[in-house]
C-alpha cells in the first residue's frame, strides 16, 4: 500500500486535474521530491530556487501539521495520507474580554424580545447572551463574497454594532454570490448597498461605514474600538495587514477564503493559539495564485465560508462552544467534506511568537512583492491598435491565452488558443521572427504569457492591455463581457 498525497486544487492543473495521487516513498521529502520530478509544473510551487519548501505551502500527515518537526525527514508509511495546504486569496470558550459586564449590558426593548424569541429561548443564548449580541461590535473587513452572508447572519443575530470597511462599487458580475447586495444597487457602493440592507433586515443594528482601502495607516485606528474582526478579503497584503493589526491589539481574526470549489476558516487569536503568520509566515508571490476573478468561485461557497465565519464570531461573543482556535477547516463543495487540521503556535512566529520581529504595521504591498512587479512600459498595446495594426498586417499572431471554457464564453476571431499553462511547452509551434501579442480576460496573464515568450527568446511581442474585455467594450460590442 502506498502514500495517498492529497492536491489541493491550485495545484491540480500541474498534476493532469487530479485531487490526489499514491506515491512510494519512506518520507515526506522523499515523496515530495518524487513529486516534484514527475510534475514538473509543480516544482516551482512546491519549492524554492534554494531547494527549501515554499512557506506558503503546509504539509500534514495524516491532518498533523509537520513544520515544528524535521519537516522533509518526518517518516511516513504505507496507508498515511499527506495534504499540501497551500494559502488561498481567503481551545476552551473564550470570553472575548471587551464585553461590558453584566450591569452595563445595554437593555432589550419588546419589539428586539420578539424578534430575537428564538434565540431568547435557546439555554445559551438567553436574554444575557442576546445582550451581549447588542454590545458587541464587530467589524467586517470587505463587503464581499464572505462578507455578504457574515454581515447579513451578525445583523439578522442582532449584533449591535457592524464596521464595514469597503470602497467598492457594487458591480453586476458580483451578485452571483455577493447577496448582501442587489440589483437595484448595482453601480453604487458596496457600503451604501450593505447599509440599505441591513437596515431593512434589523434596524436595530448600527453600521458603522470606511469607505477605505484597509492600510498600515489606519488598520490599528479602525479596528481599535471593535472587539472581533471578520476577515473576507480577497488579497493576501490586506490578509497579512488584518492579521498583524489583530495581534497586535489583541483582537481575534475570524478567518476565511475561497477558491473555487475550496474554502478554509479558522479563527486566529494570538493570545490563546496561532496566527495566519504561524501558519503562512510568507506570502505566495505575486500571481502564483489566482484571485477569484481570475481563477473563478462558485457562488454558494462564500455563502458557506462566510456563514462560518459569522457563526464563530457569535460563539466568540457568547463565550459558548469550542472556537476555532488552533484549528484549519478545509472545506471542499465538490465532495462535500469537511476536514479539519490541527494549527500550532510557530513560537518562531514573527509577530506573535516569543521573540517578534514585526512590532508595528509595515509595508504590506511590499511583503507581498507586489511594488516589485517588474515594469511593462512599452509590452502593452491597446485594443484600438491592435485592431489597426492586425488590420495592416495579417502575420501578426495573436495567441488567447485564456482556458478553453472561456473561449467558448467568448473569443476574439483569428486568434490561436493556448492556454497560459500549455504555453512553455508548445513554444515550438510558432516563427519566432513573427509579431505576437498574447490576451487574456483583464490582461494579467497575458503579461504572464510574454514573459514566457520573451524568457524563450521570443523579441517581438506585447499584450493585450485589459485583455477581451476591453477588446468588447473598445472593437467589438456584439461579444459578451463576462
Ligand atoms: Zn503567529
Amino acid at each position: 500500500m502506498a502514500v495517498t498525497i492529497l492536491i489541493p486544487t491550485p495545484l491540480r492543473p500541474y498534476v493532469g486535474g487530479r485531487d490526489a495521487l499514491e506515491l512510494e516513498g519512506g518520507s515526506v521529502g522523499e515523496l515530495l521530491e518524487q513529486l516534484a520530478g514527475e510534475h514538473a509544473g509543480l516544482k516551482r510551487h512546491l519549492f524554492a530556487e534554494d531547494g527549501r519548501l515554499r512557506s506558503f505551502v503546509n504539509v500534514y500527515v495524516n491532518d498533523r501539521d509537520i513544520r515544528q518537526l524535521a519537516q522533509r525527514e518526518t517518516p511516513v508509511k504505507a496507508g498515511d495520507t499527506v495534504s499540501i495546504i497551500p494559502s488561498i486569496a481567503g481551545g476552551t470558550a473564550v470570553h472575548v474580554g471587551v464585553q461590558p459586564a453584566a450591569p452595563q449590558l445595554p437593555k432589550l426593548s419588546h419589539e428586539e424580545i420578539l424578534r430575537y424569541s428564538r434565540h431568547l429561548i435557546l439555554p445559551d443564548v438567553g436574554v444575557e447572551g442576546q445582550k451581549k449580541l447588542k454590545a458587541a461590535r464587530v467589524l467586517l473587513v470587505g463587503a464581499g463574497g464572505l462578507g455578504s452572508p457574515a454581515a447579513l447572519y451578525l445583523a439578522a443575530a442582532g449584533v449591535g454594532t457592524l464596521g464595514i470597511v469597503d470602497f467598492d462599487v457594487v458591480d453586476k458580475t458580483n451578485l452571483q454570490r455577493q447577496v448582501l447586495h442587489g440589483t437595484s444597487t448595482v453601480g453604487i457602493p458596496k457600503l451604501e448597498s450593505a447599509k440599505q440592507r441591513i437596515s431593512d433586515l434589523n434596524p436595530n443594528v448600527r453600521v458603522e461605514t470606511f469607505e477605505t482601502r484597509l492600510t498600515a495607516e489606519n488598520a490599528l485606528d479602525i479596528i481599535r474600538d471593535f472587539d472581533i474582526v471578520a476577515d473576507g478579503t480577497d488579497n493576501f497584503p490586506t490578509r497579512y495587514l488584518v492579521n498583524d493589526a489583530c495581534v497586535l491589539l489583541g483582537k481575534p481574526n475570524v478567518y476565511g477564503s475561497i477558491f473555487r470549489f475550496e474554502g478554509q476558516a479558522s479563527v486566529f487569536h494570538a493570545k490563546q493559539g496561532p496566527c495566519y503568520r504561524c501558519l503562512y509566515s510568507e506570502p505566495p508571490p505575486p500571481g502564483l495564485v489566482p484571485s477569484c476573478a481570475e481563477g473563478g468561485v462558485l457562488g454558494v461557497l462564500p455563502g458557506i465560508i462566510g456563514s462560518i465565519q459569522a457563526m464563530e464570531t457569535i460563539k466568540l461573543i457568547l463565550g459558548v462552544g469550542e472556537p476555532l482556535i488552533g484549528r484549519l477547516v478545509l472545506f471542499d463543495a465538490l465532495k462535500l467534506q469537511f476536514r479539519e487540521l490541527k494549527l500550532e503556535k510557530d513560537p518562531d512566529c514573527p509577530v506573535c511568537g516569543t521573540h517578534p520581529t514585526v512590532t508595528e504595521l509595515i509595508d504590506y504591498e511590499a511583503f507581498c512583492g507586489i511594488g516589485a512587479e517588474p515594469s511593462y512600459d512599452g509590452a502593452e498595446i491597446t485594443a484600438q491598435d491592435l485592431k489597426t495594426e492586425w488590420d495592416r498586417s495579417a502575420d501578426l499572431l495573436v495567441i488567447d491565452v485564456r482556458e478553453p471554457h472561456e473561449y467558448e464564453i467568448a473569443h476574439i476571431d483569428g486568434a490561436v488558443l493556448i492556454p497560459l499553462s500549455e504555453l512553455p511547452t508548445r513554444l515550438g509551434e510558432f516563427d519566432g521572427h513573427r509579431e505576437i501579442v498574447t490576451h487574456c480576460h483583464h490582461g494579467a496573464r497575458s503579461l504572464k504569457a510574454l514573459e514566457i515568450l520573451k524568457a524563450a527568446g521570443f523579441s517581438k511581442v506585447r499584450s493585450l492591455r485589459g485583455g477581451i474585455d476591453a477588446w468588447a467594450v473598445n472593437v467589438d460590442p456584439s461579444l459578451p463581457r463576462y
